[in-house]
């Protein structure tokens, strides 16, 4: 490590790689703090916790040789992989790439243009004075001229056993990521949540193309969802609304979801509801708990960007990209745009400053 770096970047997921590979790219010598693994984080970001990732453009799931065959030219046809033993379907080769698989590439096109990385947490950072610093928590402060924050932020789940049991095998924290996969295509599901996010999701799944019912679990008996919100899932013929209804339990065959078990919280009847899936929309925590206090947030802790379509925050140099500042898009695309666009940033800061 040099003595003052150009650019500490922290967080390793879509918006921490593309940040890297801009910064390194544009000679700032990228020094990124990968973090460690806890409950619901681990380094590689999010899409470390999922399999296949249909949706980040460059990576067409399907039957990718034939697809790749028909769209370039047939003189690039010799790099193109054989699909994978064993991802097949109807008698086709059939391949999505994998959650870790993306983010391990995102890696490693991240190191050939020459990222550090250092597998340590950021625990604390001093913004009040230059050079800015930020501390891991095995060692002495690092000093930089600019930081990159891209810590991301976790879905929040129910907590139960069985929920953990079946996540990636019906049991999902995001509708527009999986909604469109076979397990949930054309079946009924349970979205469990009352607030905005719930209604988007179970709006989301419900407009998908032969869509089955889509049940809107809530504990109460009114969402807090926005009056426009809840009139969108009081009027689509296929959400149907369960009120005073908690999930005791996720029911299974031991490979998929089945069902869901509820408990009425007026009267503690227990009922079963036949589901295909569950889509747990009760929030996100954004990780931001080192930068409380130093850092302007809005309410739920998320970063704000001090001004609209660039990835300032309220300190000069220090920049926010991916979901840490994002409580409304949350995709793997939108956060690897922001990184880019932060590490941009980074480098006219400095441009600016005249290093
Ligand atoms: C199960 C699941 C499936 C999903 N599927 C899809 C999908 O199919 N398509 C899609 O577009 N999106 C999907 N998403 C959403 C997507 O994963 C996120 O939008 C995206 O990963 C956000 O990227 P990010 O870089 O902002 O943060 P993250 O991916 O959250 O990465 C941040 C990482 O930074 C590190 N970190 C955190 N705090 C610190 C610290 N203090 N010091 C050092 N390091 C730290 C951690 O390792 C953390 O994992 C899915 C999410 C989940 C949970």
């Amino acid at each position: 490590m040099s003595d003052i770096e150009r650019t500490v970047i922290i967080g390793s997921g879509p918006a921490g790689w593309s940040a890297a590979i801009y910064a390194a790219r544009a000679n700032l010598r990228p020094l990124l703090f990968e973090g460690t693994a806890k409950p619901e984080m681990i380094p590689l970001g999010q899409l470390a916790f999922t399999t296949e990732v249909e949706n980040y453009a460059g990576f067409p799931a399907g039957n990718i040789r034939a697809f790749v065959e028909s769209a370039v030219d047939s003189q690039r046809h010799y790099n193109l992989p054989p699909a994978p033993k064993g991802h097949e379907k109807d008698g086709l080769p059939h391949y999505a790439v994998q959650g870790v698989e993306l983010m391990e590439l995102m890696k490693q096109q991240a190191l050939n243009f020459g990222t550090r990385v250092v597998g340590d947490d950021i625990v604390d950072v001093d913004f009040s004075s230059r050079p800015l610093k930020v501390v891991p928590a095995s060692g002495d402060a690092v000093e930089a001229q600019t930081v990159i924050v891209a810590t991301g932020a976790r879905a929040n789940y129910l907590g139960l056993e069985s929920e953990e049991e079946y996540k990636n095998r019906g049991v999902s924290a995001c509708a527009v990521c999986d909604g469109a996969l076979p397990m949930y295509r054309r079946k009924p599901l349970a979205v469990i949540g009352g607030g905005d996010t719930a209604v988007e999701e179970a709006s989301y799944l419900a407009n998908l193309d032969g869509a089955e019912t889509i049940y809107l679990v809530h504990r109460r008996d009114e969402l807090r969802a926005s009056q426009v919100m809840q009139d969108r899932a009081m009027n689509h013929p296929k959400i149907q609304l369960v009120w005073n209804s908690v999930v005791e339990e996720v029911l299974g065959d031991g490979t998929k979801v089945t069902a869901i078990r509820l408990k009425n919280t007026k009267d503690d009847t227990q009922s079963e509801l036949a589901v295909a899936g569950m889509f747990v929309a009760i929030g996100h925590t954004p990780n931001t708990t080192f930068l409380q206090g130093k850092l302007e947030m809005n309410s739920s802790g998320y970063i704000k960007w001090s001004e609209a379509f660039r990835t300032k925050t309220s300190v000069p140099g220090v920049f926010a990209a991916g979901d840490v500042a994002d409580d409304y898009y949350r995709q793997a695309i939108t956060s690897a745009g922001t990184g880019c666009m932060a590490a941009l940033d980074a480098e006219r800061y400095l441009a600016e400053l005249g290093h």
